[in-house]
């Protein structure tokens, strides 16, 4: 199971735990927080980027790079 872990980059919100992450845990992890305190990260592989049901969501932490602008958060 999954748990909640704050980004070490941006101080926002991530998550952390199974090594194939699963959507369920990350989604029920990440939904209890808003989107915009959500880690803005990107993530250094395509293979570590996580879309579920057509959202988003944070790479695990440790596992993304900051943006380039990480001014604003939308998206
Ligand atoms: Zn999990
Ligand atoms: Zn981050």
């Amino acid at each position: 199971m999954c748990t909640a872990s704050v980004c070490g980059i941006c101080q926002h919100k991530s998550w952390s735990g199974c090594s194939n992450s699963d959507p369920n845990h990350i989604k029920k992890i990440m939904n209890t927080s808003s989107k915009s305190d959500w880690c803005s990260c990107l993530p250094f592989d395509e293979d570590d980027a996580v879309f579920i049901d057509g959202t988003s969501y944070p790479p695990r932490a440790g596992c993304g790079y900051r943006r380039a602008s990480d001014s604003s958060i939308n998206k």
